[in-house]
């Protein structure tokens, strides 16, 4: 869980400043400015999900072949500039009571990977109740995803326990083309 960040540990002895520029233990990004292209809509609501066109190209490509074998990914989240993520994170704070506290499970403005265009939020076609959820690591989407997601240059930002300390997001993904390995 990621905590406050007050340069101060527990034991009140100050720590070395980070040199990464981060808040609430998410690192910046910046609006990206490339090409957006469509990896496709968001089940019935009309929203289209946008990425960077390499991005969108690989994701349609990916959720092809998933199609192939009778799994279905949805596009649930993609492109996100800061204005709109500072909605978002507003209202995680009304939701949970401070900025620390909404940090845990939505980013703050500026610093989500969302902004680059190469992170994507995918879901089950079939299992629209674990959508953004962290059951959505027991369905058909995610066990094709952890096998196959590689081969199409995507990998999950928020594993189980990553250093970061953000929390679990099995169904965030962030596109790095070649760079995927199993
Ligand atoms: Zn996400």
């Amino acid at each position: 869980m990621t905590a406050a960040d007050d340069g101060v540990d527990a034991a009140g002895e100050t720590r070395e400043p980070m040199t990464e520029d981060t808040k609430f233990g998410h690192f910046a990004f910046a609006e990206t400015s490339a090409a957006l292209g469509d990896a496709g809509g968001y089940r019935d609501t009309g929203r289209v999900v946008q990425l960077r066109t390499e991005a969108a190209d690989a994701f349609v490509a990916m959720q092809a072949a998933a199609q192939d074998v009778g799994v279905h990914l949805v596009p649930i989240s993609g492109y996100r500039t800061v204005g709109y993520q500072d909605g978002l994170f507003g209202r995680a704070i009304d939701r949970y009571g401070t900025p620390e506290e909404a940090a845990v499970w939505v980013a703050p403005p500026g610093y989500s990977e969302h902004h680059t265009g190469l992170a994507i939020d995918i879901g089950d076609l079939d299992h629209p109740e674990a959508d953004v959820e962290v059951s959505f690591e027991a369905t058909p989407a995610f066990d094709w995803l952890k096998n196959n997601a590689d081969r199409f240059g995507f990998e999950l930002s928020f594993p189980d326990g990553n250093p970061q300390g953000v929390s679990y997001e099995p169904w965030h993904w962030r596109f790095i083309g070649e760079l995927a390995t199993p």
